[in-house]
């Protein structure tokens, strides 16, 4: 069997775009326009630090503006490049098309060793980068709205939104300039766990459709399943503990930098973390069997593995040696594009990044419009709803002669926190959005794995978008 070569992220993104799009019905030169980065901003800024002055490069790419306002994440990485953020960008505008989130795509990077820095160096480093982008345009409520990716989380959210605010002190809309704020900071309960949880969602949807777990050579639901998860960062550990403690499945293995640490019995996912806070890695959580290098255990056998921390770490060559039977991508751009054709020519069951991994930008979308609108969710409705579940109860009680059983009048009294609003929203956009792309691969003419499908799926609502626009016009 053939396997393309390795290529770039970038070109790899780019040319699993052209093999969905050539299978497309579109005007002649639209599926190119689609694919091109609009604009990236390439920055080198200065900051005094105790030992002299360092010049730090950042990037933020717009990789799509049909819809405003452009929304991705920023990473802090020494690795980043124009690049890898271009490729992320891009990935963003389909993942939005896929989630049905009406924002346009687009990511960035600063690339820094975050690690080597105090948090007031941090700190200062973060607000010279935000100026740079806000007074560019690449950071507004109504124009790009960047959120935390690798290496950054709510703390430098925090600090980006408060120089927004301090250069624009007369927008009243300047807290929406940023999501993924702790919620004391206009943040909305359940966006640290967004991505982790629609990960959750996601394989749920999943495991509702016996022919696609047939097709993935599993059997049953999803309880039960033994799971691999390699990052045990921001997305990689909410997924595996909610996976763990709500779907009673098995941690087998859990891949860090540092090596990996393996227990057919199940790994305690809040354990390992605790372990790796305490210890600053992995190796010596006890009772389990310590792998290096990690990477290692990319390939041992199990149900489902999860790669959620970095892109390009299923590759041509260990591709052939993978045994999950479903790779689940909560990372972006896990899979290269030449192990993506391996699977896709095996008949390996990919759930696609783009789909699985988009429960961050979906609650990023809520807590935007939360920060829109200047009201939490539920505020207004919580105990109307509950006054009318206590008058159902009492009205069944009364007319039964029975009482409701505790945990059911629990239930029905029970008025909305932005929490359950929150997570109600997530469910059914990772059920729907499963739901259409499964669709496609189905009717779609040429379309035979999961990604083809979603990569289709964003194409053409991005398409439509524009077409009914009138582009070039
Ligand atoms: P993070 O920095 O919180 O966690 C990443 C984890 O992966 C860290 O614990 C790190 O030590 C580990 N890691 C890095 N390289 C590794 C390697 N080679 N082997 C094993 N472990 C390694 O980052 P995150 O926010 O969890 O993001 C992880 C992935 O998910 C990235 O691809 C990111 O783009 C994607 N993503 C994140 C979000 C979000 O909301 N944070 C949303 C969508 C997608």
């Amino acid at each position: 069997m053939s396997v393309a070569p390795e290529v770039s992220f970038l070109d790899g993104i780019n040319m699993m775009y052209d093999k969905a799009a050539a299978l497309l019905d579109l005007p002649p030169g639209l599926a190119d326009e689609i694919k091109q980065c609009n604009n990236v901003y390439q920055v080198r800024f200065p900051v005094k630090m105790a030992d002299g002055i360092k010049v730090f490069t950042g990037w933020r790419a717009v990789h799509s503006d049909h819809f405003l306002p452009t929304k991705g994440g920023i990473r802090y990485a020494l690795d980043t490049d124009i690049q890898e953020v271009e490729a992320l960008a891009a990935l963003m505008s389909y993942k939005c098309a896929v989630v049905s989130v009406p924002f346009g795509g687009s990511k960035g990077g600063l690339r820094i060793n975050r690690h080597m820095y105090t948090e007031d160096e941090l700190e200062r480093i973060t607000r010279r980068f935000a100026r740079e982008l806000i007074l560019r345009g690449y950071i507004g409520p109504s124009v790009n709205v960047p959120a935390p990716d690798l290496g950054t989380g709510p703390r430098e959210m925090t600090w980006m939104a408060d120089t927004y605010t301090s250069l624009f002190p007369n927008d009243i809309h300047a807290a929406a300039c940023i999501t993924g704020k702790p919620t004391s900071q206009g943040g909305i309960s359940g966006r640290a766990e967004a991505t982790g949880r629609g990960v959750q969602f996601g394989l749920r949807e999943f495991f509702r459709h016996p022919s696609d777990v047939k097709a993935a050579g599993l059997t049953g639901g999803l309880s039960g399943k033994s799971i691999v998860v390699q990052g045990l960062g921001n997305v990689g550990s909410h997924a595996a503990r909610c996976l763990q403690e709500e779907d009673d499945c098995r941690i087998v293995g859990i891949i860090e930098r540092d090596g990996a640490v393996v227990n057919e019995a199940g790994l305690n996912v809040r354990d390992v973390h605790q372990h790796r806070q305490t210890t600053g890695g992995i190796k010596g959580f006890p009772g389990a069997l310590y792998v290096e290098p990690g990477a290692l255990v990319l390939e041992y056998d199990c149900d489902i593995l999860i790669p959620a921390a970095r892109e390009c770490q299923i590759t041509r060559d260990n591709a052939p040696r993978i045994k999950a039977k479903l790779i689940a991508e909560a990372a972006n751009g896990p899979t290269t594009f030449a192990a993506d054709d391996y699977f896709a020519k095996t008949g390996k069951t990919v759930i696609p990044d783009m789909y699985l991994n988009a429960g961050g930008v979906v609650v990023s979308y809520f807590e935007w419009i939360r920060n829109l609108s200047h009201i939490g969710f539920g505020r207004l409705q919580r105990r109307l709803e509950e006054a009318r579940g206590q008058n159902i109860v009492e009205a069944l009680e009364s007319l039964t002669g029975k009482k409701i059983p505790d945990h059911l009048a629990k239930n029905i009294t029970h008025g909305p926190e932005e929490i359950d609003l929150v997570l109600s929203g997530l469910d059914d956009t990772m059920r729907l959005a499963y739901q259409n792309v499964r669709e496609v691969k189905a009717s779609k003419k040429g379309v035979t794995d999961l990604r083809t499908a979603a990569f289709a799926v964003a194409i053409e609502k991005i398409a439509l978008t524009l077409i009914e626009r009138g582009i070039g016009k």
